[in-house]
């Protein structure tokens, strides 16, 4: 088989290496005469699997005993409802800042439960930018301030965190679906984080939320059992059964991390990837990228050509040479490269020369 490079937004590539060992475990996992597919949850060889996943993540973000790690399903979308269900604890109003298309969802599902105070947007430019902080409009009663560091679909990325220090102690809540473990984090400015792993962790199924110990406890009177963090918190994410083989193929790519040299290093590939695009997309005006420089998204690259006539034929010919899923988003249309961790630097130079060569021939 020839080497395919894989753009999908997610569910994403994944490192060649975790699939091979994947494959070696497959059915016979470490001597136990069981796949990973077949254990119980509560058997020693799954709680050794989820305890080293628990760990290694730990260790890659550097997080301190107070935050609880928790495994969950429902995907990130879920965490739209679980977010204001847990931690509106009383209050009745919640900040949002809204950056596009994931921001809007989690605050179309958030206003079933509190009033939504949006306190920025950059919807006046169908969301190509970041709001500056210094124009952000908090409500000092918010429950909590949300936001998504990366929009996957528009491209656009947080390279800061919000200052909120002064805010009356106003917890910050992320959705990093798209963009957790691209790059160094402190987890301390954070109130709870969340995300889906099929971006940048792992398969679909698992769901990662880091949340602060003491925000839990005061879940909105009627929230379902499975909505409530701290009856996962108090069961390690065992109250019913976790995404056990979701959360094993994710812990191989924690030991793929670490074994890249962590978020760090990471951080630096994933620099070297996006400027050789957004190099080509800037220099040639064959292509367009519509996001602001400063907010680019190191993850998720959108452009569009500038006659759309050609879409099709690039999409044919990029396929051709092995370089697949590069059609965007079905509501933005162009083009969308997606280059995860686990894209390698030769898959975005491949690209890029081919985008060179494609723009050269149809000029
Ligand atoms: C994909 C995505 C979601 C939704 O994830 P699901 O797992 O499909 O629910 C939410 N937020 C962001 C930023 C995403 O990229």
């Amino acid at each position: 088989m020839d080497q395919i490079y894989n753009f999908s937004a997610g569910p994403a590539v994944l490192p060649k290496e975790v699939l091979q060992q994947a494959r070696e475990e497959m059915l016979d996992w470490h001597g136990s005469g069981m796949s990973v597919m077949e254990m119980s949850h509560r058997g020693k060889e799954f709680m050794s699997i989820a305890a080293k996943t628990e760990s290694d993540f730990r260790e890659l973000i550097g997080i301190p005993e107070n935050y609880k790690v928790l495994f969950l399903q429902g995907g990130a979308s879920s965490q739209f409802s679980m977010v204001p269900m847990n931690l509106l604890r009383g209050k009745i109003k919640a900040d949002y800042i809204n950056t596009g298309q994931w921001s809007t969802k989690a605050i179309e599902e958030a206003d079933r439960y509190c009033t939504i105070n949006v306190a920025a947007s950059s919807a006046d430019t169908n969301f190509t930018y970041v709001p500056a902080q210094d124009k952000w409009q908090l409500d000092p009663e918010a429950a909590y301030i949300h936001y998504t560091s990366n929009e996957t679909i528009g491209g656009v990325e947080f390279h800061w965190v919000p200052e909120i220090d002064s805010h009356n102690g106003i917890p910050l809540v992320v959705d990093m679906s798209s963009d957790i473990l691209s790059r160094p984090l402190d987890i301390t400015r954070f109130g709870l984080i969340y995300a889906g792993a099929q971006k940048n962790l792992g398969p679909a199924g698992l769901t990662l939320v880091v949340v602060r110990e003491d925000l839990l406890g005061k879940p909105l009177p009627g929230t379902p059992t499975l909505y409530n963090y701290q009856i996962h918190a108090q069961n390690d994410s065992m109250y019913n059964t976790p995404p056990t083989y979701a959360m094993y193929i994710t812990g191989l790519v924690f030991t793929w991390l670490k074994n890249k040299g962590g978020l760090v290093a990471m951080e630096n590939t994933n620099i070297t990837k996006a400027n050789l695009l957004y190099d080509l997309l800037d220099d040639n005006d064959f292509y367009h990228c519509p996001v602001a420089k400063a907010d680019r998204s190191l993850m998720n690259v959108p452009f569009t050509l500038k006659n759309s006539a050609l879409d099709e034929k690039f999409l044919r010919q990029t396929s051709n040479n092995g370089l697949i899923q590069l059609k965007g988003h079905r509501s933005v249309g162009g083009m969308r490269a997606s280059i995860y961790n686990a894209m390698p630097v030769e898959g975005v130079a491949k690209l890029v020369a081919f985008m060179k060569e494609f723009a050269n021939q149809h000029a």
